[in-house]
Formats: structure tokens, sequence, C-alpha cells
């Protein structure tokens, strides 16, 4: 497995490797790497000649610096992760090799980013979407594999993909999770043990929901049990829940079974914020 820390010799790889026809998938992550992300590289293996994980905690995605400050950063366990997952490159840029000067463009996602996370974190999609498209120019990816416990940023991202002629498949990959039903993250380290222990009651509000919901009661009253739930369980503090529609991810006010249904929760736990989501 090669370790590149800069764009020039990246490209000089992966250009021999297009000459030799190689099929390239990529998987971009901010590291901390969990079995949810191994199970993204696996993917690629399968479906790819060659493999490249790209390892950088992008500043310009996170609205709030103490969270990017506490982001955990642990490049040597990753690499070992990776080499037992077979993944052929890993990309490990420094913030100066991606970021020479701060991007003056913008991106606006239109109406994904005036919901949820684009409209609790300022910004967030701006620096997602910049990123991302950057990685994709200097990867160049036939297939690139993201996760759907991020459910949001993989909406943004199709529409950034289309909008922009990406040539390149997205791949939308299942939720990792613990037996408990913690989605896994890079941020469940820093939950107390007490927090850790409690944290599976975050799947079972979206189980509880998408079950009212199926058998029958209104939208509003099923996010006026999940708020009472959250009452009930004061170390949460739940940012919002919401029933939206698969696709566009916009509000459903009157929910009908048979529609793709996204159920989205945020709540911060010891301090942590958490997000997960249901599809139905
Ligand atoms: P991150 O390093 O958190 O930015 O995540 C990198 C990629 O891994 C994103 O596409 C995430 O959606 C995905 N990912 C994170 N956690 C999981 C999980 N538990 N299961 C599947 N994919 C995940």
């Amino acid at each position: 497995m090669k370790i590149l820390h800069f764009k020039s010799e990246l490209r000089f790889l992966l250009k021999e490797a297009r000459i030799k026809r190689n099929k390239i998938g990529f998987v971009p992550t901010m590291g901390a790497l969990h079995p949810g992300h191994i199970s993204l590289i696996e993917r690629a293996k399968s479906e790819n000649d060659l493999v490249v994980c790209s390892i950088f905690v992008n500043p310009t995605q996170f609205d709030n610096p103490e969270d990017l400050k506490k982001y955990p950063r642990t490049l040597e366990q990753d690499c070992f992760l990776l080499q037992e997952a077979a993944c052929d490159v890993v990309f490990a840029p420094s913030a100066q090799e991606m970021y020479p000067q701060l991007p003056e463009l913008s991106i606006n996602f239109g109406n994904l980013e005036t919901v949820m996370e684009g409209a609790f974190r300022k910004g967030h999609f701006n620096g997602v979407g910049i990123v991302v498209a950057k990685l994709f120019h200097i990867v160049q990816p036939d297939n690139a594999y993201f996760g759907l416990k991020d459910l949001q940023q993989v909406a943004v991202l199709n529409r950034l993909v289309r909008d922009l002629d990406f040539d390149l498949n997205l791949i939308a990959c299942p939720t990792k999770r613990e037996i408990d039903g913690l989605a896994m993250s890079s941020r469940n380290v820093r939950l107390s043990k007490e927090a850790r222990m409690i944290a599976p009651n975050i799947y079972k509000s979206l189980n509880m929901a998408k079950n009212a919901l199926l058998a029958g009661k209104s939208s509003s009253e099923v996010k006026d049990d999940i708020l009472l739930f959250y009452e009930d369980l004061p170390e949460f503090k739940l940012e919002y829940f919401e029933i939206t529609d698969f696709e566009n991810l916009q509000n459903i006010v009157d929910f009908r079974p048979g529609k793709k249904t996204a159920l989205c929760v945020v709540a911060y736990l010891d301090g942590v914020r958490l997000i997960d989501n249901l599809v139905f």
C-alpha cells in the first residue's frame, strides 16, 4: 500500500493506472477509521482494480472550531486498518497541500441546504462540496463510495456530480452499526462509558418513529412522541428530528406509506454530536 501526501505524486501514480485501464475506486474519509469506513473500502475493492482512500480532516466543512480541534486523528492506526483491507493507495494531504489558498468559489445546493445539516451547520455543504470536487478532480475515479449514514451528504454530492458532469458513479453504501444499533462513527470514541451505554437510544428513537408511522400515527404526532422520548433522557440534547422525503429530503407533513421516507436525527450526547437516519 502506498501512502502519499502530495497531489502531484498521486496524479502521477493514477495516470499510470489509467494507461493500464485500471478501474479506480475512491473512498474519501476524514480518518479515525472504523468498520463502517472499512465496509466502503471492501465494496470498492470488489468493484475496482485499484482503491484510493483519502484521509483529510477538512477544516472548511466545520462550522465549530472546537469540533474541528477535537476531531480524532489516528493516521498510523488508519493505515494499519487500510493495509489489512488491501487498500492500494492512501492519500493524506496537509491542509496547506489541499488549500494553498482558501477557495473563493462557493457552491449553493438549493433546497438541499436549507434543511437539517444545511440549516444547523452553516457553510458545511459548501465546504464538503468544494473538497469533494477537488478530490474528484485529483483522483478522477470511476466509482466513488459514500455512506448513507450521512444521507444528506449523499444527496448533496449526487447533485454535485449531476450538475457539474463528473464522469463517475457515486455509490451509496449502507450504515454499519454496532451490535446494539449505534451507528459507527469516528466521534463515538469521545463518548464516556456511561454515554456509550445510552447512545443506542438514538437508533431506538428512529425505529419507534418508523413503527408509529406505519401503525397510522400522523407525522406531527410522531414528532411529538420523539420530543417526549428525548425529554425523558436529559443526557441527550436533541438538535432535530425530521420525517423527510428520501429523494429531496424535504419535510413530509402528511406521511403516506409506500413513499420512500427518511427519518433523520441529530442529538448531542456528552457534548458529542451524533447523527443517524433510517430509510424505509
Ligand atoms: P467521515 O470520515 O466521517 O467523513 O466518513 C467517510 C465516509 O464514510 C462517508 O461517506 C461516511 O458517510 C462513511 N461512513 C461513516 N460512518 C459510516 C458507517 N457507520 N457506515 C457506513 N459508512 C459510514
